[in-house]
């Protein structure tokens, strides 16, 4: 079938004849579906070059917090279910449910119609339904990644450890920009009460995520470093966990790779929790069931075990599906 969608080598996506989504290409539209840092590759070059940058408002604000600099003139703030036409194609945003600002992207032509799920979790992502072609983020693509517990039972984890160890010293929470503020929003609904830090890039996001979601995050610190308070949360970077793990208190990884338990020792004072902001491969599956697209590509540079999903989707569905880019 002839399908005017497909990921380049480098991560593109390329819907339609005019837009680039989540990464570089010669084209005239650049997407971006949230802040992410593998879904931003070649921003830079896309602000230049580019006669439009397209996002939701949120992911904006995100990408100003994290330093991506986008001409005012260039940007067109689209909210979910906002569109706009270009030459003949009219591009929408819709839904993800994944960190603050996400959105799913719909590009429909003369010629088909094409969608581009980008990084999702269930539920809370309408399927993008009927398409021509539609591009599926795997991020755990395989039987052998399932996890077999809801978020909700790697929260109730999170809460336990808190209200065991707080005290002992901070508890240290790491994960990546968009998870630690979704957390954030979800320990507040649960009540707890106690102070949380962050640095200053953080608490940023952690402000901006708080109107997203609608849920009050304070009281919220700038952690500098020295003022060590035991009985705070402290949130940091997924990448600080190395020069932070000998700070006195618990710390805790928030990653869905931990497929034990939805809570796992992963060190010496160190914890995993299994919180995930991507589908398990059962949901992608239920995704495309719904979704009933007539042909599928599996995205196969940011998905793991890709050409099994594909497979899946074909044998078990019995939907035409297939790698991009072809391996
Ligand atoms: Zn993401």
């Amino acid at each position: 079938m002839d399908c005017k969608a497909r990921v380049t080598k480098s991560g593109a996506i390329l819907l339609g004849s005019n837009y680039t989504i989540d990464g570089y290409h010669k084209r005239p539209i650049r997407v971006v579906t949230h802040a992410h840092s593998d879904h931003t590759k070649g921003l830079g070059r896309s602000a230049r070059e580019s006669l439009l940058v397209i996002a939701t408002p949120y992911t904006f604000k995100f990408l100003d917090v994290l330093g991506y600099r986008v001409p005012l003139e260039k940007r067109v703030e689209l909210p979910y279910g906002g569109s706009m036409e270009f030459d003949g194609e009219r591009v929408r945003l819709l839904k993800a449910r994944h960190i603050a600002g996400s959105a799913q992207v719909l590009v429909e032509t003369a010629e088909g119609s094409y969608g581009y799920t980008s990084d999702f979790k269930m539920p809370g992502t309408p399927p993008l339904k009927g398409l021509d072609c539609l591009v599926v983020d795997a991020t755990y693509g395989s039987p052998r990644l399932q996890r077999r517990w809801g978020e909700w039972d790697a929260l109730a984890a999170l809460m336990e450890i808190i209200d065991r160890f707080i005290g002992e010293g901070p508890v240290w929470i790491y994960g990546y920009h968009g998870k630690l503020q979704e957390v954030m929003a979800q320990l507040r609904l649960r009540g707890v009460r106690l102070e949380f830090m962050a640095d200053s890039r953080t608490v940023a996001l952690a402000r901006i995520a708080s109107e997203f979601y609608g849920v009050d995050v304070e009281p919220l610190r700038i952690y500098s470093g020295d003022n060590i308070d035991y009985s705070a949360i402290v949130f940091a970077h997924m990448s600080k966990v190395k020069s932070y793990s000998r700070r006195p208190g618990i710390h805790v990884r928030l990653t869905g790779w931990e497929l034990r338990a939805p809570a796992a020792w992963a060190g010496d004072r160190l914890i995993n929790v299994a919180f995930s902001d991507h589908a398990t491969f059962r949901e992608i599956v239920s995704y495309v069931e719904e979704a009933k697209p007539r042909l599928v590509l599996i995205d196969g540079v940011r998905s793991t075990d890709a050409w099994f999903t594909a497979k899946y989707v074909e044998k078990v569905l019995g939907i035409p599906a297939t790698v991009s880019p072809s391996q």
